[in-house]
């Protein structure tokens, strides 16, 4: 076994159908009477409910769009906790509502109660993003790392098809990443596999069968597992890419990380086999690439960035900007090797098998 440093804050975690009935007592645990409550415009009568259900604890809801945490939301979300003079935010929804929960935490050190409804993993990160003039600046703080997480299946199961895919592709994106990233212990390398493993087996029953609670409670295992891998390790050149092509071309953030990631691992597979190994195992899969690309394609999930709004003139910027100051990466990232890849993500090509390569 190699030699290796593992530290990993402790989180709570309140898991099960009906969790969000234990809001009330683990908003008291943490001695909060003055609760922000965060979500998407979409999810207002959630936040609503959740309000009530905090009663007199409940000081206020914030609910504007976030995509990628505008700068000038997280200021008027940060003025909103400040106005109500909260001592706690509770976030109700998906990545996004959990970034600007993150704004308000770095900023002030208001602890946070997350209680996601997609499957980003961003509950689980320590991992802050805010998006100003265009360009997102991401850091790590562990002030920003919610106190508790409350995972309610049951909130999930109007998560449309069309997002439950890709955000589950995003958090098994993390996964891969963690397993043949520099800083891996064996410990994060088991959330890693059975993160894979408990999404792979629920998508495909989450976009058939959007009501199946079992399935729900899978895949947000599956969410948690791959989240905190990704908050313990370093990212590699898929997260890089996936954040070039988000920032510079505004592509969608799950559905990049969903058409990316077989090509990425294909790019990797013969610097990382033993990680490559693990993921086609936790796939049900003889390849790791081909496994993750057929996933995409089982749950009906983008596989081109042709059909997410990538521009095919974009593809040598992109490249460009890929290889500029890349993150640690199993194979050297190169521009040549790079431009390959995106071209074949482009054109959402099955990844070669191993023999044709
Ligand atoms: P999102 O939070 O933007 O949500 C996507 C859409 O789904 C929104 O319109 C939202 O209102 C809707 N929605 C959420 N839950 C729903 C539900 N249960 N039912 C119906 N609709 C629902 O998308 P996301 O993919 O969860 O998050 C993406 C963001 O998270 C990006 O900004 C990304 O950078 C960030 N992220 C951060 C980390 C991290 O560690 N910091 C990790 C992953 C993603």
């Amino acid at each position: 076994m190699h030699r290796f440093v593992h530290d990993q804050p402790s989180m709570r975690v309140i898991f099960g159908a009906g969790a969000i009935d234990r809001l009330p007592d683990e908003v008291q645990r943490l001695g909060a009477r003055r609760v922000l409550v965060l979500a998407s415009p979409g999810r207002r009568p959630v936040a609503d409910a959740a309000a009530g259900r905090l009663g007199a604890a409940a000081a206020g809801v914030f609910a504007e769009p976030s995509i990628h945490v505008p700068i000038e939301v997280a200021r008027a979300a940060r003025e909103a906790a400040r106005q109500v003079d909260a001592d706690c935010c509770v976030t109700i929804g998906g990545g996004s509502t959990i970034g600007l929960g993150k704004a308000i935490a770095l900023d002030s050190g208001l602890p946070i109660v997350a209680v996601p409804t997609t499957y980003s993993g961003s509950e689980m990160t320590p991992i802050h993003g805010i998006t100003d003039r265009g360009a997102k600046r991401t850091g790590r703080d562990p002030k920003v790392l919610p106190k508790v997480v409350v995972y309610d299946p049951a909130l999930t199961v109007g998560l449309p098809r069309h997002i439950s895919g890709p955000s589950g592709m995003n958090a098994i994106a993390h996964a891969v990443e963690a397993l043949y990233a520099p800083d891996a212990t064996p410990i994060v390398s088991l959330f890693a596999a059975d993160g894979i493993r408990a999404l792979a087996r629920s998508l495909p029953i989450v976009v058939r069968e959007p009501a199946n609670l079992d399935a729900r409670a899978d895949a947000l295992y599956g969410a948690w597992l791959c989240g905190t891998a990704l908050g313990a390790t370093s990212m590699g050149l898929h997260h890089k890419l996936c954040h070039t092509l988000g920032g510079s071309f505004n592509l969608p953030h799950a559905e990049v990380h969903t058409v990316v990631l077989p090509h990425a691992a294909a790019f990797n597979r013969a610097a990382a086999p033993d990680a490559m190994r693990v993921i086609a195992d936790a796939l049900g899969a003889d390849e790791a690439a081909q496994g993750l690309y057929d996933l995409a394609a089982r749950i009906g999930a983008p596989v081109a960035l042709k059909e997410i709004g990538m521009p095919a003139d974009g593809l040598d910027r992109a490249a460009r900007l890929a290889t500029e100051q890349p993150y640690a990466n199993p194979r050297p990232v190169d521009y040549a090797g790079v431009r390959q890849l995106l071209e074949d993500a482009y054109r959402g090509l099955r990844p070669r098998a191993i023999a044709d390569c």
